[in-house]
This record gives C-alpha cells, structure tokens and sequence, in this order.
C-alpha cells in the first residue's frame, strides 16, 4: 500500500464565542470558526483521518504545512510503516509535536480502517469503557453555580468532577485580569462549595490551569487536602519543573501533571525521575498515539498513572488499551450549568454522525469501537460548509 496523497479538508462549524478572553460569560454569541479533517490516500482506497480545530481541542494542521511539509515526506510511502514515517516527522525541524500529533494520529485511523479493527484492539484492547469526570468551564461565576453544576453532574451519573475556577479573570465581575492571573482564596471557596453540595462520595479535582505561584500552590493544595480532593492538577508555569518538585514533596494530594509542557514522552520522564508530578498527563497533540502509548507505558512502568488530558478519538483509543489503574477517567467537557447557552454537552457536533463520548447511566464514556479511531462522519454538512 503506498500514500498517494494527503488533503486538508477545511469547512466551517458554528461556535460559541466568549463575552471575554477568559469570561465564559452568558452573554456569549454564535460564530464561524474552522474545523480540519486531515485526509490520508492510498492507492488501495484506504483512508485515514485525524480531526482538529475549533470543536475540538486537538490541532489543526495548516494547508502549507500539507503541502511543505507532510506531502513531500510521506507521498509514495507505505503508511502502515508509522514507526519509521513517525521517527521521520519527529526528527524533522519543520514539525511541531501538535502537527506530529494530527499526522500519526490520521496514520493509526488509516491502519485500523486497513485491518478492519479499532485502534484501540490494534493496540491491544482491554475495555470498551472508561469513567468519565465532569470537566468545568472556568469563570462559570460564583460558587453557588459551581455548585448547582457539580449537583446536575451526579444527578447525570457521574462519580468524578474537575473544578476550573477563576483564570486570569476578576471571580466578582468575571472580567478579564491579566495583570492578576489567580484568585486562590475564591478558588477554595468554591471547591468548598462544591464539596458541600456533592457530599463525600463523588472524586473531586481542581484544575488551576497553571496561574499559581509556588506559595499559592501550596496553599490551596492543603486546603484541598482537608476537603478530601483526589488530585490537584497542572497548578504553576510547566516550564519551570523545580518549583513542581518541591510542591509534590511539600504535599500529600497528588500533583498531576505535565499538561502542556513539550518534549513527548521524552519530557514526561524526566518528570517521573525528578518526581516533580505524582500523576502524569498528556494527549495526542503531543507527538500522537505513538508518543501517548509510550508515555502511558512509561508511567505504568514507574507505579504511576496517567491521566489523559482532555477526550477526543485519539485520546478514547488509549483508555480502550490502557487499564483503569493507569488510566483511570475521560475527561468530559467543558461543561456549563444547564441554563447557560452553553449548557447543553451532549449534542452531537454538525460535522460527526456519532460524538466520541457518549455516557451510559453510571458515569461511564462508552468508547469508540468503529474501525481505526471511530470517525463517523457527516460528509453532507461538510461538502455543504467547505472554506
Ligand atoms: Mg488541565
């Protein structure tokens, strides 16, 4: 089987714009934005897709980078080869890992489609589901909405929740502040009241999406302590990992993380030897499925899970081959309380037949089993909607 070509396929898909940067507010509006389908060809008419853009998360890759970068590197190769065609991209200076990421993932969707198998049983599978956590927007307002979301989440099923709080936003007003990035007091007030209102059963997280300083970090952490919250994640700057080291020794929540920071798996690590984090954490837009599955194994290795930021096809396909002991949720969301315009999760995007998340009635995602990574795709709104 040979590449014989690689498409971007660009359409428009409607999205909800926000009142401010970081505001979330309700008064957000509906807009255009632009999602990709990245398209591998085969001379065998075997497909391959990766997905990116504004829906989701993951990147998008640019119509130079196809053209520049990818086309000249794999047309006329086999794409069942993505070992070597990974190595190739990796070591090349003109990707980035996000782009590594949306080609590896479009080459495992094409080598499912191939075998006729999801990714996930490619890779080895050992569930067919995962449990999901609610994950919130941030700057959804006071604590009193935290807490209705949290109570509609477990009245919806789910066992886990991940508060977002205030970021770079003032938590009265919920205007953008950028020259005051965390608001750690009003943060605990409201894991409090989320607290309060889920009672001891449910997991509790808090993620600060890295606006803390040191001090702050370990502040809040032994606040999180007493409220019995699982882990505290991605608290500081990722760039520095000194200051993570003496946090996770300082205290005893686990400290989950790197979320952002570069360098795969490579980078993950040197982490786990610096014992700078106690719980890892990556997606596929750092250096795709490849690199995941060997940052998954890797923490299994040490003793130590994973924690897969964010949901998405690529991301379902290592739960489906990972255990529960290493990678134990789907993050589901962002989610809003149900009378925001935001509110409603579960509507299926225009651009998809099926979501990827779908949840049974006990907090559980029920995990993608189509071939390759389970795109179903709905080509008449996207030929429809094309840039
Ligand atoms: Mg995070």
């Amino acid at each position: 089987m040979k590449i014989i070509d690689v498409e971007l396929i660009q359409f428009r898909l409607p999205v909800f714009s926000h009142g401010t940067k970081w505001g979330y507010g309700t008064d957000c509006e509906q807009q255009d934005g632009v999602q990709s389908i990245t398209k591998i060809v085969t001379d065998e008419g075997v497909e391959g897709y990766a997905s990116g853009g504004v829906h989701s998360y993951f990147y998008g890759a640019k119509s130079e980078e196809i053209e520049g970068l990818v086309k000249p590197l794999l047309v006329g190769q086999d794409p069942l080869d993505r070992g070597m065609l990974w190595e190739w991209m990796k070591g090349h200076r003109g990707f980035s890992e996000a782009l590594v990421g949306n080609i590896d993932s479009a080459l495992w969707d094409l080598a499912g489609r191939a075998a006729g198998q999801s990714v996930a049983s490619l890779m080895g599978r050992v569930r067919t589901k995962a449990k999901a956590y609610a994950s919130t927007a941030p700057n959804l307002g006071s604590p009193d909405v935290y807490a209705k979301l949290a109570l509609e989440s477990k009245e919806r099923g789910y066992t886990a929740f991940k508060v977002h709080a205030y970021i770079y936003a003032d938590p009265d007003t919920l205007e953008p502040s950028p020259g005051k990035p965390a608001s750690p007091v009003a943060d605990i007030e409201v894991c409090e009241a989320v607290r309060d209102a889920v009672g001891d059963s449910m997991t509790l997280m808090l993620d600060p999406w890295g606006v803390y300083s040191l001090q702050e970090s370990i502040m809040v952490g032994r606040e999180l302590e007493r409220l019995d919250y699982y882990f505290f994640e991605h608290p500081m700057d990722e760039r520095a990992v000194e200051p993570y080291r003496r946090l996770s020794g300082e205290l005893d929540i686990p400290i989950c993380g790197p979320e952002l920071a570069a360098g795969m798996h490579y980078s993950r690590a040197e982490w786990v030897v610096q014992k700078a984090t106690d719980i890892g954490r990556i997606d596929v837009n750092f250096g795709g499925l490849t690199a995941c599955r060997r940052a998954v194994d890797m923490y299994e290795s040490f003793g130590l899970a994973c924690e897969m930021h964010v949901g998405g096809f690529g991301n379902a396909a290592i739960l489906g081959s990972t255990t529960q002991e290493t990678c134990e949720f789907f993050e589901r969301g962002l989610l809003f309380p149900s009378d925001h315009p935001l509110g409603d999760y579960d509507v299926t995007p225009l651009y998809l037949k099926e979501p990827c998340d779908p949840m049974d009635g006990e907090g559980n995602v029920l995990l993608p089993q189509g071939d390759g990574l389970g795109f179903d795709f709905e080509w008449d709104y996207i030929g429809d909607n094309l840039v």
